[in-house]
């Protein structure tokens, strides 16, 4: 099923270029795949105070064997913990740059437009009554760190590959 990405830690990854969600369990380390984007959010959202175990997915138990491994089968994206929900009508996408570099972030608002900074967002906001329960704080730019241990080898080289390895470890969803 995969996708061609995943993020790493809890990872996630970009929806246009993201393939799969998963989520490390804090007890048994294992990757749980996490069906739905908006399932991974709320996850996120709340990832440090509500560290991800793997009795929040129906029907598995930190008995049952690993539902993904993390490897350089997929290349992998470190999402940030608690980035918060995208909030209703907006939609948020990650894309992976083609030299794998890094992620840009942007949301596409209720009317179609695509914003790519907390600037625009906050003048979106103020000239649309609709959003005004909304603040610039409900949305957020931070990218997942692609893990360069995944990134395919023919391009490796040119990404530096310093702090990767430190990151592989515990948490998932992000954070670093
Ligand atoms: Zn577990």
């Amino acid at each position: 099923m995969e996708k061609t990405k995943g993020k790493k830690r809890k990872s996630a990854l970009v929806r246009s270029s993201i393939g799969a969600y998963a989520v490390q369990c804090e007890a048994c380390l294992k990757w749980r795949l996490i069906d739905t984007e908006e399932e991974y959010e709320e996850i996120r959202c709340r990832f440090i105070e509500e560290p991800f175990v793997c009795s929040k997915k129906a029907d598995v138990s930190c008995e049952d064997p690993t539902d993904i491994e993390y490897d350089a089968t997929r290349t992998w994206a470190a999402d940030r913990p608690n980035v918060p929900k995208t909030p209703k009508g907006f939609q948020r996408d990650l894309v992976l740059r083609k030299d794998f570099s890094k992620m840009d972030a942007y949301y596409i608002t209720p009317t179609g437009k695509k914003v790519r900074a907390l600037s625009e967002i906050a003048a979106y906001l103020s000239s649309n009554p609709d959003c005004k329960d909304l603040s610039p704080s409900d949305f957020n730019f931070t990218v997942p760190k692609i893990m360069a241990d995944t990134i395919p080898a023919h391009i490796e080289r040119k990404v530096s590959t310093s702090g990767s390895n430190k990151k592989r470890k515990k948490s998932g969803k992000g954070d670093e």
